[in-house]
């Protein structure tokens, strides 16, 4: 009798495809396991934090900590390590041929960026970017957004010694956050002796020729042991180009979502992090809250289906924190935990469940760091 009971509560189970195993993916399909079949479509076998991504280069060990097997956090769902290329309305379908079938969808595809499959290959790709790292004595850093910003903090709070140079094509760093702090940025970026060139680019199509030697658009000549390009990423919205939902997509690349982040005209598809279109910055930590609400979301639609309780989202104040090596973070709002929330981040995926630091929940200690 009670294997029956057990067997029909298995299969009412609503069946959920995650697309992304990023910052807010991961959490979501995490949160979701148990009360629904979820799968989660994810090119790499792992999750991984992208605000450790800088100091891992720097200090590999970090790495060891901010990249966790997907099959860590998901015991309890299915892993296809894919690319999802099309969707139909009930199914998903990815480059290795696999037709994944949905009762409900989440996008959360935020960036595409092409890294190594295997977390071995990954770490392994960490200790040579830090062994190049280490033995240049000058390296130019091309992009101000926050990638190169933290980069160049990062090295410079470090490794004192080495020639920085950082090109930027706009008018300032971190243009999309307020002038005070960019200038702050700027500033802090000059009293380490990086030196900043703003309005000028570097042509990224002449790096392999350049051989140490760099000229910028505005005819700076750059000698650099190594270069190291940290534009933007593309937006993870191109597959779905071909797809019904195409037209959901802006002029940005991001999923146009309402309140209750589902794709504006689709009651069973959820858009999460940074592709959707909420009026943000885009940040990890709105990208948690994201998958938080939705996860409730999809327990109400999945167990008592009524429409009218679904939780909306309300877009975060804009903060922005950034690192600038251990010691320092310009803060817009917050200021950057010095471990890099890897602590906060791990428990929130359940890991680290024993260790001896005291918590209240994980989700609690988000929103802590969000406030502080
Ligand atoms: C260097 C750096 C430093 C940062 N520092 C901070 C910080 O200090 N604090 C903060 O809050 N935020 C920070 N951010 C921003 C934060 O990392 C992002 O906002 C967050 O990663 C967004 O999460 P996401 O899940 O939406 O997207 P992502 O983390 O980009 O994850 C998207 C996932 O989708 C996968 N994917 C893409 N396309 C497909 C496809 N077609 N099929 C299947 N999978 C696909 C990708 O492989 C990836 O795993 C930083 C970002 C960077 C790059």
């Amino acid at each position: 009798m009670e294997m029956d009971e057990t067997r029909e509560c298995v299969s009412e189970k609503k069946t959920v495809v995650v697309v992304g195993g990023g910052v807010a993916g991961a959490l979501l399909a995490k949160l979701i396991q148990n009360y629904v079949h979820v799968t989660l479509i994810d090119p790499k076998e792992y999750f991984e934090m992208p605000w450790a991504n800088l100091r891992s280069k720097i200090e590999p060990m970090v790495a060891e900590r901010s990249l966790m097997n997907h099959s860590a956090y998901l015991t309890n769902g299915e892993i296809i390590e894919s690319w999802a290329k099309n969707l139909t309305e009930a199914e998903v379908l990815t480059s290795d041929g696999h037709i994944v079938p949905y009762d409900y969808l989440v996008i959360a595809s935020g960036h595409v960026v092409n890294l190594p499959r295997s977390r071995r290959s990954r770490l392994d790709q960490f200790q040579q970017d830090n062994a190049r790292i280490k033995s240049a004595r000058s390296i130019l850093i091309i992009g101000g957004g926050p990638t190169g910003v933290e980069l160049a903090g990062e090295i410079a709070s470090e490794s004192p010694e080495k020639n920085i140079s950082l090109v930027h094509s706009g008018p300032r760093l971190l243009d999309f956050i307020g002038q005070k702090s960019s200038r702050k940025a700027l500033q802090w970026l000059q009293s380490k002796k990086v030196q900043v060139f703003l309005n000028q680019s570097i042509d990224l199509q002449a790096l392999e020729e350049a051989k140490g030697e760099y000229e910028t658009s505005a005819g700076k000549r750059i000698s650099a042991d190594l270069h190291l390009v940290c534009v933007d990423r593309p937006m993870g919205s191109e597959w779905l180009q071909e797809s019904f939902l195409n037209d959901q997509v802006d002029e940005s690349g991001r999923l146009k979502v309402d309140d209750n982040l589902r794709v504006v005209g689709h009651k069973n598809i959820f858009a999460i992090g940074d592709i959707t279109n909420v009026p943000e910055l885009k940040q990890g930590f709105s990208a948690q809250q994201h998958a938080m609400v939705v996860a409730k979301n999809l327990k109400i639609l999945t167990r008592k289906g009524k429409e009218k309780r679904l939780n909306k989202y309300r877009p975060l104040p804009k903060m922005a924190v950034f690192s600038m090596g251990k010691k320092n973070a310009l803060k817009q709002g917050v200021i950057k935990s010095r471990d890099l929330f890897l602590f906060k981040t791990r428990r929130l995926m359940g890991l680290d469940r024993h260790s001896k630091r005291s918590v209240t929940s994980a989700s609690d200690e988000i929103s802590e760091g969000l406030a502080d």
